[in-house]
């Protein structure tokens, strides 16, 4: 596999023939900029901290990126969320209305909706009923056109992780890209697959600065892989894509990894104290084992019970239409007080 990867056998033939947009900082990234004046961009020149058009390779996030996952930055690219960082994995590799991906529901709902957009066939293979990938299954779905798997883990909604074994397996057999999406990779017990990048040339993974690093707001995704994939998402991604004030905020609080931590450690434990609440709670039937910053539980009735939860101002997600879900609800772990206010309210409602 190692040996006989190629990864132009993948790219979509415009995208390996396209000639990418060069930006005027572009163009000048090499030279001492403190010595020079730049008039080669039409910014306005009056200094007020975002005057200027953003570092396009965002090189100073990628460096302590690289430094904590100890990575080189070419195997790193950023985007406007790990929205636009999946988006460009359909844009680059997969050929509208030819091509297809493999999703695994029940999981996050952009891989579709991505796939949608991009008018790209979305090949759905269902989880096991303890929500592991149907490998046999999987494998049997692939065929020449298929270009991605998408795996989740830990899977939004249902906060297990997959096994390695089934990962390695859809590494070593499937000769497309397999992606990793490891939003939720923090609140894990497991390692990132970021480690074994240099084993499989078709491993992507992504994760995010929206869940345990506490910057919803700030929009910024990232993508560990190959350097080879990274330069074709480089090649087609919008050229200023992550803004001067995210790559600003970014930088801050990845040198504060002491706050994400303590801030990690909260969020489990409190996972820890609604897990055995919801034990003695009857209208739950079931406590889906969880890594992730939420839980999923099935109660009696989906339906009922998330509206007497917002009757009582707490707001969950019902996520009883989901295939494998009939009548669960995925509930994320909020601060001690919240979690409280919650644990209150199920009890009361029981
Ligand atoms: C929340 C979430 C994301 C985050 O997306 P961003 O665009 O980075 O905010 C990605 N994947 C999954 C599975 C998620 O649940």
């Amino acid at each position: 596999m190692k040996n006989n990867f190629d990864i132009n056998n993948l790219v979509r033939e415009n995208v390996k023939t396209m000639k990418p947009y060069s930006s005027a900082r572009d163009e000048f990234e090499d030279f001492d900029t403190a010595e020079m004046i730049f008039l080669d961009a039409n910014e306005n020149p009056f200094e007020n901290g975002v005057n200027r058009y953003p570092d396009p390779q965002q090189s100073n996030v990628k460096a302590i990126l690289a430094q904590q996952k100890s990575l080189k930055a070419n195997q790193i690219l950023l985007g406007n969320g790990s929205d636009e960082v999946l988006d460009l994995l359909f844009r680059a590799f997969c050929e509208p209305k030819v091509d297809n991906v493999i999703t695994l529901p029940p999981t996050y709902g952009m891989y579709a909706v991505l796939a949608n957009i991009n008018a790209v066939e979305n090949q759905e293979v269902l989880l096991s009923q303890d929500f592991q990938p149907e490998i046999d299954a999987i494998l049997a779905a692939v065929n020449q056109n298929t270009k991605i798997i998408f795996l989740c883990s830990p899977n939004n909604p249902t906060g297990n992780s997959f096994s390695d074994e089934s990962i390695v397996t859809l590494l070593q057999n499937f000769k497309g890209l397999v992606v990793i999406d490891e939003a939720y990779i923090d609140f894990s017990k497991k390692q990132s697959w970021i480690n074994e990048l240099d084993e499989y040339p078709n491993l992507i993974i992504t994760q995010t600065l929206s869940k345990a690093y506490g910057l919803a707001g700030i929009r910024l995704g990232i993508c560990y892989a190959s350097s080879q994939v990274i330069s074709v998402l480089n090649k087609i991604k919008p050229p200023y894509n992550v803004n001067e004030l995210t790559q600003k905020r970014a930088i801050e609080r990845l040198n504060q990894k002491d706050k994400s931590e303590q801030e990690i450690n909260s969020i489990i434990a409190q996972r820890e104290d609604l897990l055995k609440v919801l034990d003695q709670v009857k209208f739950v039937s079931k406590i889906y084992p969880t890594e992730a910053n939420f839980v999923l539980i099935k109660v009696d009735d989906a339906n009922k019970r998330y509206d007497q939860l917002i009757a009582k101002g707490i707001v969950i997600r019902n996520r009883t239409t989901q295939p494998l879900c009939e009548n669960t609800l995925r509930l994320t772990i909020g601060t001690a007080e919240e979690n409280k206010k919650l644990i209150d309210a199920l009890l009361a409602i029981s």
